[in-house]
């Protein structure tokens, strides 16, 4: 297809996992994408992302080291956008999972959580806005989780972040309409990826209790998110800012 056509995207922590998958979606449809990770190599192992989507796919792609707990790292993965002739989508996807428990959570534990989760998702969504502000327009896709919508014991300062994440695109949504930036998120439910996989909740024995709460009675895929990210990078949600698309296979309907 030929939904993304001309687009430049920034995705972060497209090695592994939802972002890897929703680089692949973009270049399949048609964008350019820089690969922003701490790491090339998939965690999942295969082929880094940007060289499946130079084989794979019509489309262009880069990978760039960025850790974007760090402004300035991030500011150099849209600077690489410039090369396919600016960023136009950001997808701000990075993030990871902590189990420890409330009592147990110490201060490194939590800062290094909210700094790549939630401050790389405030200064990506920023870096990208100066440019899609210069470009006259764009959009970014905030990944949060169903844990952003409500809480979850055991997972306190994740679904701190999240919720932090949710609200972020809320505000921006209403900051940058006028810009004619576009700022939505989705809040993925059960994904199988390295994350939910080395945790247990995916292919442990917490799996069947799981799935028993998810009425379509399957664990999502990353594929299953790209789709999502694909309607909300193109003009087919034009009139989308501010909205969360849950994708959980009815986890939270019930
Ligand atoms: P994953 O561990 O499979 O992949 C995460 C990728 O992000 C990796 O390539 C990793 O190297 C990269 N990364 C980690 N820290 C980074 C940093 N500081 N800077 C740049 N890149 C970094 O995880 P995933 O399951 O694909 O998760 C992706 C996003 O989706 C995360 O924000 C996660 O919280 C969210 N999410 C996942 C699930 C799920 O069930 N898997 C559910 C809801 C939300």
């Amino acid at each position: 297809s030929d939904l993304l056509d001309g687009r430049t995207s920034v995705v972060t922590g497209a090695a592994s996992g939802i972002g890897r998958a929703i680089a692949l979606s973009f270049a399949e449809h048609g964008a350019d994408v820089v690969v922003a990770d701490i790491r090339e190599e998939p965690r999942e192992g295969g082929a880094p992302t940007h060289e499946r989507i130079a084989e794979e796919t019509d489309a262009s792609a880069v990978y760039v080291d960025c850790d974007v707990s760090e402004r300035t790292q991030l500011e150099e993965a849209v600077e690489a956008a410039e090369e396919f002739g600016g960023i136009d989508v950001m997808v701000n996807n990075a993030g990871f999972a902590l189990g420890t428990p409330f009592l147990e959570v110490t201060e490194e534990e939590y800062d290094r959580l909210m700094d790549v989760n939630l401050k790389g998702a405030f200064f990506g969504a920023q870096v990208a806005a100066e440019r899609m502000v210069e470009n006259g327009g764009g959009t970014i896709i905030n990944i949060s989780s169903v844990e952003g919508l409500q809480g979850a014991g055991g997972t306190t300062p994740y679904s701190t972040s999240k919720g932090g994440v949710r609200l972020l695109t809320y505000s921006l949504a209403d900051e940058l309409g006028g810009e004619g930036i576009r700022v939505n998120a989705i809040h993925p439910g059960l994904i199988r990826t390295t994350l939910t996989e080395q945790s247990g909740l995916v292919g442990g024995d917490a799996e069947e209790a799981l799935l028993r709460q998810i009425p379509q009675g399957r664990v999502g895929e990353p594929e299953d998110v790209a789709g999502g990210a694909v309607f909300l990078a193109s003009d087919l949600s034009d009139y989308a800012n501010g909205e969360s698309l849950v994708l959980d296979g009815g986890l939270t309907s019930t």
